[in-house]
């Protein structure tokens, strides 16, 4: 008797508690990765928003030595005079965890940021925060 192409008697396929092993494994590795990535994404953000801060103490800084102002002046103009009239940055800095950036006009203040980073984010101990260290 000759062997059809739908008799499989002789092929053995996987049972279903091999594919239950397979899919706890790789349920196992999804549960250790997302709080991995999900971590990455909380630097990445904490980051950009720190190297926007120091960029706008920067630019404040350098505005005040060019135009004689004083510890705890303001800037009249906030961005526009800060990014279209001298070009101290290049463009209006935006928080990426969507925060928005407070007290960043004034001069011989390091400006910060609304955005809190949530609980569980913790590095090292160190909790994470939108501020700048004050470095005067
Ligand atoms: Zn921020």
């Amino acid at each position: 008797m000759e062997k059809s192409c739908t008799d499989n008697q002789g092929v053995k396929g996987f049972t279903l508690v091999e594919i239950m092993i397979v899919i706890a494994i790789i349920g196992m590795i999804v549960a250790i990765a997302i709080p991995g990535f999900m971590r990455a994404r909380e630097v990445s953000r904490a980051t950009t928003c720190q190297e926007n801060l120091i960029k706008i103490e920067g630019a404040v800084d350098s505005y005040a030595l060019e135009n004689d102002l004083t510890d705890g002046s303001v800037i009249s103009g906030g961005w526009t005079t800060l990014v279209s009239k001298t070009l101290y940055l290049k463009q209006t800095p935006k928080c990426k965890a969507g925060g928005n950036y407070v007290r960043a006009f004034t001069v011989g203040i390091a400006p910060s940021c609304t955005y809190t980073s949530p609980g569980w984010f913790n590095t090292r101990g160190n909790l994470y925060k939108h501020i700048i260290i004050e470095h005067y």
